[in-house]
Order: C-alpha cells, then structure tokens, then sequence
C-alpha cells in the first residue's frame, strides 16, 4: 500500500479534532480503522509502540499520542 505524505490523521489527532483515545477503554491500542474515512489501517506493532497507516490520512505513530 501506498502511504501518502500527508498527515491528515496525525494532524486531526493532535489537535483533538479527532478524540482520542478512539476506545477510551483500550487507550493503549492501536487503531485499526481510521477515524477519518473509515478504512482499514496497515498497524505494525513492535513491543513498545505501534504504527498505523490509512491509505489516504497518512500515518500516525503512538509515540506521538502518549503523553
Ligand atoms: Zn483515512
């Protein structure tokens, strides 16, 4: 899949247009569905972070949600 250069979803999320946690229950999870259309995301999971790439949103990385 091709991961566009934007950082539509990453952009969304840090300035809370997007809520986040998605799962306030699991806020330690990554997304598997981007919040912002709906599709699918490519997730890698390493044993300390997670990344999650939509096809159109670009990606977001966890290291950039925890606080
Ligand atoms: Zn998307």
């Amino acid at each position: 899949m091709k991961i566009p250069d934007n950082t539509n979803l990453a952009d969304a999320v840090l300035s809370g247009e997007v809520p986040w946690p998605l799962n306030p229950e699991r806020p330690y999870d990554a997304p598997r569905i981007c919040p912002l259309c709906g599709r699918r995301m490519v997730v890698k999971i390493s044993p300390m972070a997670w990344e999650a790439a939509c096809s159109r949103h670009g990606i977001l990385r966890s290291e950039w949600v925890e606080r």
